[in-house]
């Protein structure tokens, strides 16, 4: 904003307070002086005036008396020759110009008549503003001659231009004036007297004096306003000069306050510049425009720094951080980057990375740097580039890198720009060194140690890249689980399970190494696979080549150990379009194939999809079914075959779902059991089972002798179930031998010495244990003697086939008999028919369950069921 000179003043405090100080130093001293010699001046004036009318009033009245006595005179001589006789005497001419009239009178005409002198009077009232007539009486013998004055020639010289001149006396009633009159209080009026007495016989005059107002008013204020023009020059000077020098203070002082917001607002570039002669004010601009290219450089500094260490921070590429450097260099009049050159290990030439024009980076190769250490300069020629001199500072050096700084000009190492490049340089070492230890973290965190294949991590991004990448080609994504690995790992030991895993890594390896896109060992037995699915042919004909050499059996001497492997597959983007649902939908295809049968690949369709979204949300509700108290224990009862009385209840967990009603066992038992949460759960089901039967128990109306509870696998694996169980029994008052545990026969093999442990230890403890489902799924007649257990539980299956399936009766009596043979007791479920309860009796089994006798119920029904049959037939329960 540019301002008029008064308003750059005006604008400026320090301005406005210098006007307002010269104000004070120059107008009150002029001022003053003004009226001071204003006053000096009207003093003088009135005093010269007041001469003037002393002067004026005493000429008046010699003028007056000489008249008189020339009119004496001329009377005289008119009354010599012919004052004879009284009457009127003609008037010559000299007369005639004297008096009006002049009269000869004896003694009779005239009293008193004056004796010896001439008398002076004044004839009648004199009138306001007109001139009093005067009469001259000249005595001589015997008689006087008596002139009366024309006005004329009396008061003619009584007139001034410059005065009001006024008579007044005895004679004169009112005082005669001539000229204006004022009203002035301090008029200059003087008087003066007129003695009449040594000339005639009159009585003293008083003549007044008084100076005209309208002169008055010249006089005086003629001088004062040449004392005020005086005045309002110097007045005028004392302006203009302050301004100048005011001009000359407020100018630098804008310039700095100027330059000095600009600073605030981060502007280093503009510098303060002040014309005119050096004065501190120029001296001050320059140590400003130092301190602020000082402070700009170091700002600059400051920023560019914070800039490559946040680029560090944030993992950005080393490029990136040399790109800023360059730029903040090139910003940087002075040092003249040529660029940064680096040299990767093995690489047969370095790379130079130089700054384009749109402020990118670009590079290309360029000759060996020569090392150029500060402060000696090592100056050439790029072969490479031919270009002109520079120098290379060595910056970094990292086991598989080294890093130059190509400069034009080396600065001196302890100079500022050299502290500066030292500072920088530091930096760029710091990224460097960064990168390649981000690199190597990620190389560590995203690689499968024992394989060399990608870990879950390294999967999960090599897919999400190829989404992300959105590539043209579609993929697909083939999760592969070994079937029976669990069991060489067991069998074997680690070791061999390692070198297996290896083994299949190679072989896939070299199946499909160089088509895939990726291969991972997300964990454990699992690997994955992503391969290109443009060509379905090629993608089946690998998968099968996969499949294949997977199967060949693995050296482990001195055996050949068998594996195969359950495949599933999705596709890209048919079957998801992030890695995460890719991922997964692979997943629950394998996770079907191995239900299917092994050595299989399924491939993913939206029905897994939404079955395994139905079992997801019921896994989720189930978390929240206990303290949503939708659980409840129903109990079903166990009659001995031989009278059918009531011998025992199996405790049987219930689930009533707020949405779904209830939800079969076999249901949500086996996602309590997939998820752990069975633990928990089996716990719950075992404290309420035994509270109620303490309860029964107390009760003589209660038929029960025996409980039985249902025991999950995944139950007794938990180390913790033993020390629970007790703790339980403990709290109920619960003798050992009055628990029964089941637990599914099938179940149990899978790891058979553990589990002989686990069976052997409750047993041991007093716990009876049932092998429930007897008979179905892997039933290991060659396991049964090794198993510790007390009952044999035929699965109802069995039972129902009765008279249905021919075999179906045979097997049972096959079982009793071996159960018999191993002095076990025999239970049969499912028992619905008195025809299935007689040929089950027959066949020697100890104990019936099934609808025949009772379905399983709650407690107050079952209660008050036997109460009901109290006292008639001791109960056989059913309904
Ligand atoms: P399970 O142990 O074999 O239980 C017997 C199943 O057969 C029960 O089904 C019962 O209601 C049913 N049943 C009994 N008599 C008859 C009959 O005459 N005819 C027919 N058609 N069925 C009969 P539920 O209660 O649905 O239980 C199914 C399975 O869920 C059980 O088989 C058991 O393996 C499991 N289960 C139930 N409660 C628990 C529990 O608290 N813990 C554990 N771990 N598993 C449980
Ligand atoms: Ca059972
Ligand atoms: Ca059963």
């Amino acid at each position: 904003m540019r301002l008029s000179p008064a308003h750059a003043i005006l604008h400026s405090r320090v301005g406005r307070q210098l006007l307002a100080t010269f104000f004070v130093l120059v107008a009150v001293p002029v001022g003053a002086l003004s009226l001071l010699a204003y006053q000096l001046t009207e003093y003088v004036v009135q005093q010269s005036a007041a001469q003037l009318s002393g002067e004026l009033a005493k000429a008046v009245g010699i003028n007056l008396i000489d008249r008189l006595r020339a009119a004496e005179s001329l009377l005289h001589v008119h009354g010599l020759p012919s004052g004879q006789g009284p009457g009127p005497v003609p008037l010559d001419q000299r007369l005639e110009s004297v008096f009006a009239s002049v009269d000869r009178l004896f003694p009779s005409e005239l009293a008193p008549m004056p004796q010896g002198r001439s008398t002076l009077r004044v004839v009648g009232a004199p009138q306001p503003g007109v001139a009093p007539t005067v009469e001259l009486i000249v005595p001589f013998a015997g008689a006087v001659v008596r002139g009366r004055f024309t006005a004329d020639y009396l008061w003619e010289n009584a007139q001034s231009g410059t005065h009001r001149i006024c008579f007044s006396g005895p004679q004169l009633s009112a005082p005669f004036c001539q000229g204006v009159e004022g009203q002035a209080a301090n008029e200059v009026r003087t008087q003066r007297e007129i003695f009449f007495t040594p000339y005639f016989d009159a009585p003293a005059w008083t003549i007044t004096t008084t100076l005209q107002p309208d002169v008055r008013r010249y006089l005086p204020i003629g001088v004062a306003a040449l004392v005020g023009n005086v005045a309002a020059i110097a007045f005028l000077l004392a302006l203009v000069s302050s301004s100048v020098v005011l001009r000359r203070l407020t100018r630098p002082l804008d310039a700095l306050t100027s330059g000095t917001r600009a600073v605030l607002e981060g502007d280093f570039t503009r510098r303060v510049q002040i014309a005119g002669r050096r004065n501190e004010f120029t001296d001050l601009a320059d140590s400003f425009n130092a301190m602020t290219e000082e402070v700009g450089r170091d700002l600059a500094l400051v920023r560019v720094l914070a800039q490559m260490d946040q680029a560090i921070i944030g993992q950005r590429p080393f490029a990136e951080v040399v790109r800023l450097m360059l730029a903040h260099l090139n910003a940087q009049a002075g040092g003249a980057p040529v660029g940064v050159v680096q040299w990767p290990a093995g690489a047969p030439r370095p790379l130079v990375l130089s700054l384009a024009a749109d402020g990118t980076l670009a590079q290309r190769e360029t000759g060996a740097p020569r090392d150029a250490g500060l402060p000696q300069a090592g100056e050439g020629a790029d072969p490479a580039g031919g270009e002109g001199p520079w120098h290379d500072l060595p910056v970094a050096h990292t086991g598989t890198q080294r890093v130059w700084l190509r400069l034009e000009r080396l600065p001196a190492p302890e100079g500022r720009a050299g502290r500066e490049l030292a500072a920088l340089g530091q930096r760029l070492a710091v990224a460097l060194h960064a990168e390649q230890h981000e690199q190597q973290l990620r190389e560590r965190a995203t690689r499968d140690s024992l394989t060399g294949l990608l870990n879950r991590f390294g999967l999960v991004e090599a897919v999400d890249q190829l989404v992300q990448a959105q590539a043209a080609t579609p993929f697909a994504v083939v999760y592969m689980d070994l079937d029976g690995f669990k069991e060489i790992n067991d069998a074997y030991g680690h070791d061999v399970g390692d070198c297996v895993l290896r083994e299949v890594a190679a072989r896939v390896r070299n199946c499909i190494g160089p088509r895939a896109l990726a291969m991972a060992r997300p964990g454990g037995d699992e690997f994955v696979f992503v391969l290109p699915a443009d060509a379905q042919a090629a993608l089946r004909a690998d998968i099968e080549s996969v499949m294949q050499a997977v199967r060949v059996p693995y050296s482990v001497p001195p055996r050949l150990l068998p594996l195969a492997a359950s495949l599933g597959m999705a596709h890209y983007p048919a079957h998801g379009a992030s890695q995460d649902e890719l991922l997964k939908h692979a997943d629950l295809a394998m996770y079907t194939a191995k239900g299917a049968g092994r050595n299989v690949l399924v491939e993913f369709e939206p029905a897994l999809a939404a079955e395994q979204a139905g079992r997801l949300a019921l896994r989720h509700d189930l978390r929240h079914a206990l303290a949503g108290q939708q659980m409840f224990v129903v109990f079903q009862p166990r009659v001995r075959a031989q009278g059918r009385q009531v011998a025992s209840v199996e405790a049987l967990l219930r689930w009533r779902h707020p949405d779904k009603g209830l939800v079969s066992p076999d249901t949500f038992i086996a996602l309590a059991e997939e998820s752990g949460f069975i633990i928990e759960l089996g716990l719950w089901v075992l404290r309420q089972a035994l509270q109620q039967f303490a309860l029964w128990r107390a009760d003589p109306l209660v038929p029960v002798r025996h409980l039985s509870v249902n025991l999950s696998p995944v139950q007794l694996a938990d180390p913790a179930f033993p020390a629970a169980l007790h703790a339980l029994l403990q709290e109920f008052g619960i003798r050992p031998g009055e628990l029964e545990l089941e637990i599914t026969e099938g179940a149990l093999i899978q790891d058979v010495d553990a589990a002989v442990t686990r069976l052997a230890a409750l047993r041991a403890h007093g716990v009876a244990i049932a092998l429930d489902d007897f008979g179905v799924g892997y039933s290991a007649m060659r396991y049964l003697n090794r198993l510790p257990f007390d009952t044999l539980k035929i699965d109802k299956s069995f039972v129902f086939a009765f008279g249905v399936e021919r075999p179906a009766l045979a097997i049972a009596t096959a079982i009793v008999a071996l159960a018999k043979a191993l002095d076990k007791r025999v239970v049969a479920e499912g028992v619905e028919t008195p025809m299935q309860a007689d040929l089950l009796q027959g066949l020697g089994v100890n104990e019936l369950q099934g609808y025949l006798y009772g379905k399983p119920q709650t407690a107050a029904e079952l209660a008050r069921l036997w109460r009901s049959v109290e006292g008639t037939e001791r109960p056989s329960g059913g309904p």
